[in-house]
């Protein structure tokens, strides 16, 4: 393949191919432009000394940006992201930071300007909100037990019938992970007396674990398995990688699937969810995977392009 010396922020004509390499000089693909959109191959090449250009969204309808590992790491902005978050924002972009967290979108937008990022909750889409969403619509004003956050309080004050005790009517039990303020022991107990009596089991995410500054706690997907194991029913999950919880966020912003670019640092649930519903994914290297662990990748769990971090964007 031809080999294009390309300068920092120069623009590529259609279908020319490049190579590329990350902002210190190191070597990291070869790819081609098509139609604007720059596909990435992950072949090593040692000893190029190119700069990334500039990622053209104006291809996209929307950019969609994970947070944990992608945007930040615990109360930390990752390197690159609160530049690429002012970005979008002054290109007149619209975008939307997702996550599978048990947080409401205004705690997360704090978390955010604290990290020196002012983003709206309004641009904020976690996996409470879907499965907020789920129930009011499924049900209209539903009959719900949290077992979760006070975040999921506050997303569904006012829009449900609280269910406090097992004596009560529930229609469905919303459960985030056992370490949450609303999972205490009797509640747990509760929700499952609930449960046995045809409560729905709705899980905020699927996630086995997540990091905290402790380690690894256990996650929301391994607290429905324990509940629905007992009570001997399946839980219905509303986070990422679930399509629900894509087309949803779409819905929300008026776009296509095909028309959007979602980054994370998650082959699973961000790369491989994404790509389900039709959207262009870029992984980037500073959360979860590591390069090795794209060989071998089915086509359709390998992203359109990898970045070592957002700098390269
Ligand atoms: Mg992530």
């Amino acid at each position: 393949m031809q080999k294009a010396l390309v300068a920092e922020g120069q623009r590529l004509p259609t279908a020319t191919p490049w190579a590329w390499g990350d902002v210190e000089g190191h070597g990291a693909g070869v790819g081609e432009v098509q139609s604007g959109w720059v596909l990435i191959w992950t072949t090593p090449l040692p000893a190029l000394h190119f700069r990334a250009v500039a990622m053209d969204f104006s291809e996209f309808d929307a950019v969609l940006l994970d947070l944990d590992g992608t945007i930040y790491h615990e109360e930390n902005a990752l390197v690159g992201a609160a530049e690429l978050v002012r970005r979008l924002q002054r290109e007149g972009r619209r975008f939307a930071c997702l996550s599978n967290s048990t947080n409401s979108p205004g705690q997360i937008s704090g978390r955010l300007k604290r990290m020196g990022m002012q983003v709206e909750a309004e641009h904020i889409y976690p996996a409470t909100e879907a499965a907020a969403t789920y129930v009011v619509e499924k049900y209209g004003r539903p009959r719900v037990f949290n077992l979760a956050t006070t975040g999921m309080q506050e997303l569904l004050e006012g829009r449900v019938e609280w269910v406090e005790n097992e004596g009560q009517k529930c229609d469905a039990v919303i459960v985030g992970c056992p370490s949450n303020v609303y999972a205490t022991e009797e509640r747990q107990r509760a929700a499952l007396v609930l449960l046995r009596e045809g409560a729905e089991l709705v899980g905020i995410c699927a996630d086995r674990v997540f990091p905290s500054p402790r380690g690894l706690e256990f996650g929301c997907g391994a607290f429905c398995e324990l509940l629905g194991y007992s009570a001997n029913v399946e839980p219905v999950f509303c986070g990422k990688p679930e399509e629900k919880f894509f087309l949803e966020l779409c819905r929300k912003l008026g776009v296509a699937p095909g028309r959007c670019v979602l980054i994370g640092d998650n082959l699973e649930s961000d790369v491989a969810g994404g790509k389900r519903v039709g959207m262009k994914t870029v992984l980037t290297l500073t959360g979860v995977a590591r390069r090795e662990d794209l060989e071998g990748l089915a086509e359709g769990k390998r992203p359109d392009g990898v970045v070592g971090d957002l700098r390269e964007l």
